[in-house]
């Protein structure tokens, strides 16, 4: 039991520094980048997600996806399939052309990192032979030459930072 009559006992300050570990050092990353939690694509490694195999083939030009057994196609591509939770996928291409179901066009109030681009183009396309309904930037078209049902194809693109990914290009007329 504490003794009520003793002063409170007080640890004197800290008068030796103690060693801490070196802080890690942060990722390079080009001024201007967009910062890391404002990313949403920042790991396409195979140390870094399972889905890297997405990103290889998107540097080869394939479009690609996983595909559940049971379930079907997954879009996103996943590691583990979301309906029945089998890890056992296969990936499977996709066809590269779909045709726009909707489009918005951002005059103002870009994202970060994205000012430069305005007026851009945003849209939900459908994949051409899927269900799939796929949302990304659109390209090719100024937005207010852009229609409803437009076709489009799949175009794999490299930004600065040496990552991939893809936007949709208007196809035609
Ligand atoms: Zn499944």
């Amino acid at each position: 039991m504490a003794d009520d009559a003793s002063p409170p006992t007080r640890r004197p300050a800290a008068s030796v520094e103690v060693a801490r570990p070196p802080k890690p050092e942060e990722p390079k990353r080009k001024p201007g980048a967009t910062p890391f939690l404002l990313d949403f694509y920042p790991l396409e490694d195979e140390r870094s997600t399972r889905v890297s195999r997405f990103f290889d083939s998107l540097r080869e030009g394939r479009f690609t996806t996983t595909r559940c057994p049971k379930d079907g196609l997954l879009w996103p591509p996943r590691a583990v399939c979301p309906e029945c939770h089998t890890e056992a996928l296969e990936w499977t291409e996709l066809p590269g052309r779909g045709h726009l179901y909707a489009f918005s066009a951002v005059l103002a109030g870009a994202p970060l990192g994205m000012e430069a681009d305005l007026p851009f183009v945003v849209g939900l396309v459908d994949l051409e032979g899927t269900t799939l309904r796929l949302f990304g930037r659109i390209v090719g078209r100024p937005w207010n030459e852009c229609r409803i049902g437009a076709p489009v194809r799949v175009e794999p693109y490299t930004i600065d930072d040496g990552r991939v990914f893809f936007r949709f290009r208007v196809d035609g007329p």
